[in-house]
């Protein structure tokens, strides 16, 4: 192979950053540069629906990295720039001011981005998304005690925006199209306790309801559904998913569907192009199918990878998938991505607020949701990742220690 120089990161955010470092600590001593739209120094999103928007920290805290530290690790930053296109041929990448960049090796990074309700009426209502800190600060402006806000999507940030509002006093309705909250994610048991908790802490829930339009009011909006319900707010959040910054590669003839197609070496087909984090649609080799995946250890972890594979010796990526969230003082967290499971084992006890729920496929563990359980994801996740196959009774019993199943 030809040596490799310079190694252009195409997206600055916490797969970018991490991608950047991880290249330097792997001893590649050419040129690095990354490319980011956002005038921020890279930075980690997950604050942005929990403190940073209860107002309990500031952005700062959420920054991966400085553009000082960057420098010290001779990495080019380029902030505030926005990659255009990619010329594969000639092997440049175009900015929006013009310039071109060469590469040796590219690694694209650039995440996703909301998806977009485009309802009649919503761009004359005080409709928020929240994705980057320029959101979370102006939803936080917005959450004035007293005030009610309309969550559209009962999803992980929808319920994590209106837990934050209710801390801010204000009061929340929860609107979600399917009959369940977090249905991407957890399973029904999980949704229902979901459900209770939020309801048990002042907020309004509603399920089934497919939101159709807006109309501004005299205080903020107002949310007509099809069945011809609506609420009244001060302001609406929309929390309905997220679409892959994959276009650029799309346009560059990549393969994209349902995000950027990598396989398990974070390889697009281009020999010369990696990709990692939310943008990615990958080969996962425990699960034995293609994922695409919106968490911060997915973010981090991939982009580890990408950046060792693109110069050493490939190695798989392979973690099983993890993911948190928290909401009303309790904490969620989610393992693997179960599909149909045959059975689900609960261990612990729902009413006393900590328990895990494990979802089997025959006997081995296909997912975990975890509410304030937090060691027993650290021992699901060994007996997942070594496909280990479990018994259900010693599962749910709380006596046994969930360490003996590793034997
Ligand atoms: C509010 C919020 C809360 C979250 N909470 C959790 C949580 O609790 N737990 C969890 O596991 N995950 C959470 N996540 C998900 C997690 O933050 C993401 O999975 C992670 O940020 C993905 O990182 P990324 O680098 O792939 O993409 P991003 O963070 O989206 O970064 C991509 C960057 O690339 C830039 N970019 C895009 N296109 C271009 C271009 N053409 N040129 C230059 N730059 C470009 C973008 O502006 C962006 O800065 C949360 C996400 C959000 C938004």
């Amino acid at each position: 192979m030809e040596p490799v120089d310079r190694i252009v990161i195409v997206g600055a955010g916490q797969a970018g950053s991490w991608a950047a470092q991880t290249l330097r600590k792997q001893g590649h001593g050419g040129r690095i540069t990354l490319i980011g739209s956002e005038a921020h120094p890279p930075y980690e999103r997950p604050p942005l629906s929990k403190q940073v928007l209860k107002g309990e920290a500031e952005p700062p805290s959420a920054w991966l990295t400085t553009p000082q530290k960057l420098a010290e690790l001779k990495v080019e930053f380029l902030s505030g720039r926005t990659a255009v296109a990619l010329d594969r041929g000639a092997r440049e990448v175009e900015l929006q001011d013009g310039a071109r960049i060469g590469y040796d090796r590219l690694l694209l990074t650039t995440g996703a981005r909301p998806r977009r309700l485009n309802l009649p009426g919503e761009s004359d209502a005080p409709v928020f998304y929240l994705r980057d800190i320029a959101d979370s600060l102006a939803l936080r402006e917005r959450l004035a005690a007293g005030r009610h806000l309309l969550v559209i999507g009962g999803g992980l940030i929808g319920l994590e925006v209106a837990a934050c509002a209710r801390a801010r006093g204000c009061s929340v309705t929860v609107i979600e199209a399917a009959d369940r909250l977090m249905a991407r994610v957890v399973g029904p048991d999980m949704s229902a306790h979901f459900a209770q908790l939020h309801r048990a802490g002042g907020v309004e829930i509603l399920t089934g309801k497919m939101p159709e339009r807006f109309e501004r009011t005299a205080s903020g909006c107002r949310l007509i559904c099809r069945d011809g319900t609506g609420r009244d707010g001060d302001l609406a959040v929309v929390g309905i998913g997220v679409i892959p910054n994959a276009e650029l590669a799309a346009a560059a003839g990549l393969k994209v569907d349902n995000g950027l197609w990598v396989d398990e070496f974070c390889r697009t087909e281009d020999p010369c192009i990696w990709a990692a984090g939310d943008v990615t649609n990958h080969a996962h080799p425990l699960l034995g199918r293609r994922i695409r995946l919106e968490t911060w250890q997915n973010a981090q972890n991939q982009a580890i990878a990408a950046a060792r594979n693109t110069v050493g010796e490939p190695q798989p990526y392979a973690d099983v998938p993890w993911g948190w969230s928290d909401q009303l003082g309790v904490n969620l967290q989610l393992l693997g991505m179960p599909g149909a499971f045959d059975q689900a084992v609960t261990r612990g006890d729902p009413v006393g607020g900590a328990f895990t729920l494990f979802y089997l496929e025959g006997d081995r563990i296909a997912g975990v949701n975890a509410v304030n359980a937090p060691k027993d994801i650290a021992v699901a996740r060994r007996l997942m990742a070594g496909n280990i196959a479990v018994d259900p009774q010693k599962l749910r019993d709380a006596a046994t220690p969930l360490r003996s199943l590793l034997a």
